[in-house]
């Protein structure tokens, strides 16, 4: 039975990383050459990886299934990093912003991973500053921050509604740096199929050649991944078009184990869906929880005159309007948590208080911050996501409230991985969304982009030597060793196979039916009968899919529609595990909602005594059901409570 070690270093929480860094075992710069490094990945996580291992003097060799590395999703982030800077004498510090993660996590995650996050949050920033990464700053000229959900201090550091952008393009100018010294070889439109693990040990990946479609073999002494989230299982979400887990299930298949899968985070403010011919959702960024209040009509009638067509939002008086996470939420009011600002707004949109004709819909209000503030404070602040509204919506929000409704948007699960971020298969390292830590039951906003920068820049640039040191006299693998020829031939069944079926349905309808009972059975409101029923009409959709979908055009080619049914063979193996997992645990927690289990409030309740724990699954074969092995959670420094973000 695979057996779970954390590898905690000892100490006390302030004291763990400096103690592991002044101990762990390290490679000098001889040695560092004739190792090689995978790094699947160029968004935030992988880019500031390869780049770090780069300059450290490893070879590396840096994969990606986008034609540059700038256009991984991590490009899209819109609202900010945090770090515990202080700079706004709020009363911010690394223990409150560990604190507020933990808290904010519903208390599921490791005390010292987080602890070292808020640790190293502000050498992010002075890192992403030296790079020329243009932060908003205020007007003495010192960087500016803004306030994000689950806090009560500004540590949200911002370039406009552009965060993502702008630090992507950071490490993406650190990476090219190290492409042309010749320390990292770049390889575009590759995707990884299949991992190859030599005598219990990660030597090497299977990949398939987007341009050509041919299978190619990679060898390498480590490998690392940063592929970021398993959002589109769901197929609608804010994710980018090509997010996928399909990195994360072949390590998965192959021995890793997979944490906490059902911690899906369901984002408050996104752009409602509008029918059944979309394929995207947009998000419309936490900041604006910043000014922006959220309300519904207080009366029934009028939120029925409004679905209706016959009354508009501005129409309704103030005295009429229900703030209601102002209402609900008076110490936090509109910067709840998200998991909170989800259902409290799906609460308000189930009794009938809706505001647009599906009743899917709150608003999200800038015209008492246009009042205090002026149109141009609020354009300066959020200029280019009022543009983004109205260019989506053909409506102007500055002038009527926008209108917003939760949707998917980020997966707190993923590989698991102990202390090192090294995963329970040796050699495999997995950073950024791609790993399950930090982020508990719930992610706080502005933490992700914090996190994949802190795995990338500070932490694996530390922790691989430890594996590494062991490795040096290890020579370079050949790919034609055997357990490389099997690894291929895998890809090369999976793939005939799934080009012979030429069924009648398309990839995409099929993605789509997933995504349905996705939503419907293990969305923001989870029951055991829900659960079961989802679990029944998943292995119904995966029949299908294996004996009916149809994918034109041929295999050893450009071929999007196969690239895509391999993604949605995976998605359907991951919506599988979500359900799994959900069904297991008997409780709420952060974005896990299990109906169940609630306060008479409406409030997620925990059940500490027996969930305290990373469910890590094992795989244990193709349509048998997976080990549960569990890595117990003893928080020594924080007293575990009840949330509260009313006083
Ligand atoms: C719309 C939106 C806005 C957001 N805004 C914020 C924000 O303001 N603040 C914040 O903290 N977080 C934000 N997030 C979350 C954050 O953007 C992501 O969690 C983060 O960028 C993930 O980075 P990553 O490096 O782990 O993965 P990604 O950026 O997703 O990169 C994955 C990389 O893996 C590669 N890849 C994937 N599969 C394979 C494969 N099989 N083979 C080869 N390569 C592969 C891709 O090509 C890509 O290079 C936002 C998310 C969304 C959806």
């Amino acid at each position: 039975m695979t057996k779970i070690d954390s590898k905690i270093p000892e100490g006390q929480l302030a004291e763990k990383w400096s103690n592991y860094k002044a101990h762990q075992k390290l490679v000098n710069p001889s040695n560092k050459r004739r190792l090689d490094i995978i790094v699947v990945g160029t968004g935030l996580a992988g880019a500031s990886a390869a780049a770090s291992f780069g300059e450290m003097g490893f070879n590396v060799l840096n994969f990606c299934i986008q034609d540059s590395p700038r256009r991984a999703h991590s490009i899209a982030a819109q609202g900010g990093i945090n770090a515990a800077k202080n700079y706004q004498n709020d009363g911010d510090s690394i223990y409150r912003l560990f604190y507020d993660t933990i808290k904010g996590g519903d208390y599921r995650s490791r005390e010292a991973n987080v602890y070292r996050l808020a640790e190293v949050s502000n050498s992010i920033i002075d890192q992403c500053v030296a790079q020329g990464v243009p932060f908003a700053r205020d007007y003495g000229g010192t960087l500016d921050n803004r306030s994000f959900g689950g806090a009560q201090v500004s540590r949200t550091f911002y370039a406009k509604g552009q965060t993502g952008q702008q630090l992507l393009l950071g490490a993406y100018s650190a990476l090219s740096r190290q492409i042309h010294k010749g320390s990292v070889k770049l390889y575009t439109r590759y995707e990884m199929e299949n991992l190859v693990i030599i005598d219990g040990r990660t030597r090497g990946i299977i990949v398939r050649n987007l341009v050509t479609g041919k299978l190619e073999r990679f060898a390498a002494h480590a490998v690392v991944l940063a592929t970021g989230g398993y959002g589109n299982t769901y197929f609608l979400s804010t994710n980018a078009m090509g997010c996928n887990c399909s990195a994360a299930i072949s390590a998965y298949k192959k021995g890793a184990l997979f944490a906490n899968p059902s911690y899906v985070q369901i984002h408050p403010t996104c752009i409602p869906v509008h029918g059944d011919k979309q394929s995207k959702l947009t998000l419309m960024s936490e900041s604006l929880r910043n000014d922006g209040r959220i309300w519904v009509p207080k009366n029934l009638e009028d939120a029925k005159a409004i679905q209706e067509g016959k009354m508009k939002g501005d129409e309704i008086k103030e005295e009429d309007r229900d703030y209601y996470l102002e209402r609900r939420y008076p110490a936090f009011g509109n910067l709840v948590p998200r998991d909170v600002a989800s259902r409290a707004a799906k609460e308000r949109c189930d009794k009938g208080f809706g505001v647009n004709p599906t009743g899917l819909a709150v608003f999200l209000d800038f015209s008492e911050p246009i009042a205090r503030l002026g149109e141009d404070v609020v354009r300066q602040r959020y200029g280019n996501l009022f543009q983004m509204y109205e260019e989506i919506t053909n409506e102007n929000p500055y002038k009527t409230p926008m209108m917003i409704y939760p949707a998917i948007h980020y997966t707190m699960g993923g590989l698991w991985v102990d202390y090192e971020l090294q995963t329970s298969i040796k050699g495999l390292f997995a950073l950024g969304e791609c790993n399950f830590s930090d982020h508990g039951a719930n992610r706080l906003g502005a933490s992700a982009l914090m996190q994949g920068l802190a795995d990338g820049y500070f932490v694996i640039p530390f922790t691989i030597q430890n594996y590494l040191s062991d490795q040096i006299t290890v020579p370079r693998f050949s790919t034609d060793l055997p357990e490389f020829e099997v690894a291929e031939k895998e890809v090369q069944d999976k793939i005939e196979k799934l080009m012979s079926i030429q069924g009648t349905e398309s990839t995409d309808s099929i993605h789509k039916k997933l995504g349905n009972i996705m939503w419907d059975f293990v969305g923001m409101g989870r029951t055991k009968e829900g659960l079961t029923e989802g679990l029944k009409q998943l292995a119904e959709v995966k029949k299908e899919f294996w004996t009916n979908v149809r994918i034109p055009g041929a295999k050893d080619d450009q071929n999007t529609e196969l690239e895509k049914a391999l993604r949605v063979a995976d998605f359907i193996e991951m919506g599988h595990l979500i359900a799994y997992d959900a069904l297991n645990r008997n409780e709420s927690c952060g974005g896990h909602f299990r109906e169940e289990y609630q306060t008479a409030e409406g409030e997620a309740k925990r059940d500490d005594e027996n969930y305290s724990y990373v469910a890590c699954w094992n795989y244990t074969g193709e349509d048998k059901e997976p080990e549960l092995i569990k890595e117990e959670l003893n928080y020594e420094f924080v007293k575990v409570q009840t949330r509260n973000y009313k006083s």
